[in-house]
C-alpha cells in the first residue's frame, strides 16, 4: 500500500505528553511512531528512518543530547527538542549541536504543528539547493542574493555590509532558531566577548532600516539569551 504521510518519531518518556502528541500529530494525518528512551529511540530512528524527529531531553536512560549528537553524526533530518527546562543553556546547548528548533513545554498545538511544518519545508529547500534563481522572497521583503539587494516592496534597503551578510544568512536558514555563536560564526568567522553586543548592534541598525517600530513584529524575532529567527511564511 503506498504510505505518503510524513513520518515523525516522537522520543518522550512522559506518556500524557506522548499521548496527546499521538492523537494531535495523528490528527494532523502524519504516521507517528514513538520510543520512551533514548535507546529505544536510536533502534526505531535506524528501522523507520523518520522525517522528522521531536526529541525530549530529559530521558531515562541517557540524556536526549546523545540521540542528537547519534543522528548528527551523519545526517541532517530535522530534530525538534521538547524541553520541560527553562534553562535557556539547553536550548543553545541543543541548537548548537544540530537540533533545528525547540518547543518548551507546555506548548501549544498551534506552535507544535508550526514547528514541525517549518521543519519539513526547510528540510525539503535545502535538499533541493539554494532559493530558485537566487531570490529570497516573503511577503513584502525579497533578497537577491547575487546582487547582494534587499527590498521592502520596491524600496532597496541599504545595509552595510555585515547587516547584508546577517540578513542573508537568516533567510538562507529561514524558520530555524539560530543561536548568537552559530550567526557570529557564519559572519565573523570567530567570537570573542563583544561579539554577541556587535551582533545586537548590527541587529538594530536593521530593524531601523527596515522601519520596525518598537514592539512591531517583523521578519526577524528575537529570544533573549538564545537568538534569532527569521521567521517563516506563516509565522509574522
Ligand atoms: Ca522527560
Amino acid at each position: 500500500m503506498m504510505n505518503n504521510k510524513y513520518k515523525i518519531l516522537i522520543i518522550e518518556d512522559d506518556r500524557n505528553i506522548r499521548n496527546i502528541m499521538i492523537s494531535l500529530l495523528e490528527t494532523a494525518d502524519y504516521q507517528v511512531i514513538c520510543a520512551d528512551s533514548c535507546g529505544a529511540g536510536k533502534t526505531l530512528y535506524r528501522s523507520h528512518n523518520p522525517d522528522v524527529v521531536i526529541l525530549d531531553l530529559g530521558l531515562p536512560d541517557m540524556d536526549g543530547m546523545n540521540f542528537l549528537k547519534f543522528v548528527r553524526e551523519d545526517s541532517l533530518t530535522p530534530i525538534i527538542v521538547l524541553s520541560a527546562r527553562t534553562d535557556d543553556m539547553d536550548k543553545v546547548t541543543a541548537l548548537d549541536e544540530g537540533a533545528n528548533d525547540y518547543v518548551t513545554k507546555p506548548f501549544s498545538s498551534a506552535e507544535l504543528l508550526a514547528r514541525i511544518r517549518t521543519a519539513l519545508r526547510n528540510y525539503r529547500q535545502s535538499a533541493g539547493g539554494k532559493a530558485l534563481g537566487g531570490v529570497f522572497k516573503q511577503r513584502d521583503l525579497t533578497i537577491v542574493y547575487d546582487a547582494r539587494q534587499v527590498f521592502i516592496g520596491q524600496n532597496e534597503i541599504r545595509l552595510s555590509q555585515t547587516e547584508y551578510n546577517i540578513v542573508a544568512l537568516l533567510s538562507e536558514n529561514c524558520g530555524k532558531m539560530m543561536t548568537y555563536a552559530s550567526i557570529i560564526k557564519g559572519i565573523w568567522g570567530y567570537s570573542d566577548e563583544g561579539s554577541i553586543k556587535k551582533l545586537q548592534v548590527n541587529m538594530a541598525n536593521i530593524r531601523k532600516k527596515f522601519g520596525v517600530r518598537p514592539g512591531e513584529k517583523w521578519y526577524i524575532s528575537n529570544e533573549l539569551g538564545v537568538g534569532y529567527r527569521m521567521n517563516g511564511v506563516n509565522e509574522i
